[in-house]
Formats: structure tokens, C-alpha cells, sequence
């Protein structure tokens, strides 16, 4: 029996919905998820089986001018994630006045892969604006084939699932097939704890945090772990915990209860934080939290 297999790498401005868009093309709740831009810091694979084919999708962070150490080695995985494509799926967000995508726009209209291009939030449009929308893009892009959906009301997807299905190369199976992710479940944790607190505080708190899966350890009845959560200063750390620890409280409270609906296991969560000053520009750092390979 024919195989058909291949990388789909989602691209797209920050916040155009390439997560909300990756999960419901997997059917699981793998990208977290955030109005926040730069939720997304690593690329997170999510793997589509079925019997004659195996679709790999890769989400990737929004495109972002490389200011700190931490966004150049975002580029990297904008880049990389160019490179071993199948098939190009770029996401934007119809509510974006600026349709804007950093000068890569030369390079994704040379490459020779199928370029897709899911307009999104269409459920926060109107029929004239869908139209111009979609003459502008097909300006700026004269190969893309443009599909109006929303993600999130999980409008207008059949038709992009099935082109997809379509254009996939004949190849074996690159991950096993019962795989969902690449990803270890650790990751996931992390990510889950990262989603919370971007959830439940404000200013600059968010962007200034990392989250270190220390302990993962599988038991009997429950997995047990331990995170610590890294921010830059002192004072950032009083906010992080909160009067008589209330707020890392409610975060871990979360955290845990995501975690025990992914994992489909009870677990026993952990957190700690640390200040580490200047954690953004520190390349040691960003690679034991593996942005750099
Ligand atoms: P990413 O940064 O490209 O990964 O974007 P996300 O998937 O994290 O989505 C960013 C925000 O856009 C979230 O608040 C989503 O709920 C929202 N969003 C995504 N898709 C749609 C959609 O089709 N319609 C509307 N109205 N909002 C959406
Ligand atoms: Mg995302």
C-alpha cells in the first residue's frame, strides 16, 4: 500500500492564531494557547495518523525581528522550520491592518514547496473586507492558495485539511505511528505552567519568566513534579508569589489541573522561583532551557 508522509510548518505574524489553528487541525491541545504574542517560543510538532498517510505540523514562533538573544534564536527556528517543509502553511490574521511579513515574503514566494495560506478570524470579519483582504494577499503572494477560516470556530478547515492531504509527498512515516508529539511530556509541563502565568499576571512579569522542569518522575498512582520558575529580579519574584504565596498558588492550583487532564493521570506539582538576572542575553542559560541545540 502507498504511504504518504510530510512536514507542514505553520508561519505567521505573532498572535495570527497558528496555535489555536495547529490544535484543531491534531485534535489535541498540544501549543498553548494565549492572546499574549510570543507564546510560542519553541517549535512543537503535532503528528496526524492514519493507515495510508502521517502529517507532521510544526508550529512555530510568530516572525520577530531578532532584538534579544532569545528572539535570534527564535528566528533560528523560523528558519529551520523553512527548511524542511513540505508544505508551507502561513497563517494571517485578517484583523492585522498591517499584512506585513518582515521582508521574508521574497524568500517564501521563491521557494518551490506548495505555499497555503489560511486567512484567519474570518468570524470577525465581513464579506467585503474578506474580499479585498484576499486580493491583497494574493498580491503579495501569487502562489498561495488562499482558504478563509476560523480556527477558532473551526470554520472553513475540511477544505485546507483535505488540500493538505492532497499535496503530502509519498514517503514512509517519519515518527512512529502512534505518536502525537516529538515532544516529552516535560515540555508539556512546562509549557502548561508557562500558559498560566502569562494567564494570571500583567506587565512585564510574563515576558521576563522561564520555566525549568526540574522532577518528572511517573509513579504508581501520580506523576510527581517539581518547576522552578526563573525571573529576572527581585522584585518580579514578591509579584510572581503574592501575598502569603496567593497568586503561585492559584498558578500551580491551574497548572496542575491542566496537567492532570493532559496527562490523564493525577500529579503532584511543585513550583519554586529563582531570580536569575539577565537570563534573556545569557546563551548558557538559553541553552539548558533548550532554545539552542
Ligand atoms: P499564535 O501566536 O499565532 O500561535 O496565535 P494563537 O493561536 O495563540 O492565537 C492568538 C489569539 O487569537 C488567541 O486569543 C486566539 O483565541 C485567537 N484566535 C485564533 N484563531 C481565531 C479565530 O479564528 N477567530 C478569532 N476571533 N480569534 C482567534
Ligand atoms: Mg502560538
Amino acid at each position: 500500500m502507498s504511504h504518504k508522509a510530510g512536514y507542514v510548518n505553520l508561519i505567521g505574524r505573532p498572535n495570527a492564531g497558528k496555535s489555536t489553528l495547529m490544535n484543531q487541525l491534531v485534535g489535541e491541545r498540544l501549543s498553548i494557547i494565549t492572546p499574549k504574542a510570543q507564546t510560542t517560543r519553541h517549535r512543537i510538532r503535532g503528528i496526524v495518523n492514519e493507515e495510508d498517510f502521517q502529517i507532521v505540523f510544526s508550529d512555530t514562533p510568530g516572525m520577530l525581528e531578532p532584538k534579544y538573544a532569545l528572539q535570534e534564536s527564535m528566528m533560528t527556528f523560523v528558519k529551520e522550520s523553512l527548511k524542511d517543509a513540505d508544505v508551507l502553511l502561513m497563517i494571517i490574521d485578517i484583523t492585522d491592518p498591517h499584512l506585513t511579513f518582515l521582508g521574508f515574503e521574497t524568500g517564501i514566494n521563491a521557494m518551490e514547496i506548495p505555499l497555503l495560506i489560511a486567512l484567519n478570524k474570518i468570524d470577525m470579519s465581513n464579506q467585503a473586507d474578506l474580499e479585498k483582504t484576499m486580493e491583497r494577499v494574493k498580491k503579495v503572494f501569487p502562489k498561495g492558495e488562499v482558504y478563509p477560516v476560523s480556527a477558532l470556530h473551526v470554520f472553513g478547515l475540511d477544505l485546507l485539511n483535505k488540500r493538505i492531504r492532497e499535496l503530502l509527498p509519498e514517503a514512509p512515516p517519519y515518527f512512529d505511528k502512534d505518536a502525537l508529539t516529538d515532544r516529552p511530556m516535560r515540555f508539556f509541563a512546562s509549557e502548561i505552567i508557562r500558559e498560566r502565568i502569562l494567564e494570571n499576571y500583567q506587565k512585564e512579569i510574563p515576558y521576563s519568566v522561564e520555566v525549568e522542569i526540574e522532577t518528572y518522575k511517573e509513579e504508581e498512582k501520580l506523576v510527581r513534579i517539581a518547576a522552578v520558575i526563573y525571573v529576572s529580579r527581585k522584585s518580579q519574584k514578591g509579584i510572581l508569589i503574592g501575598h502569603k504565596g496567593e497568586r503561585l498558588k492559584k498558578v500551580g492550583t491551574e497548572a496542575r489541573k491542566l496537567m492532570e487532564e493532559f496527562i490523564g493521570n493525577k500529579v503532584f506539582l511543585e513550583l519554586f522561583v529563582k531570580v536569575d538576572e539577565d537570563w534573556r542575553n545569557k546563551s548558557n542559560r538559553l541553552k539548558a532551557f533548550g532554545y539552542k541545540s
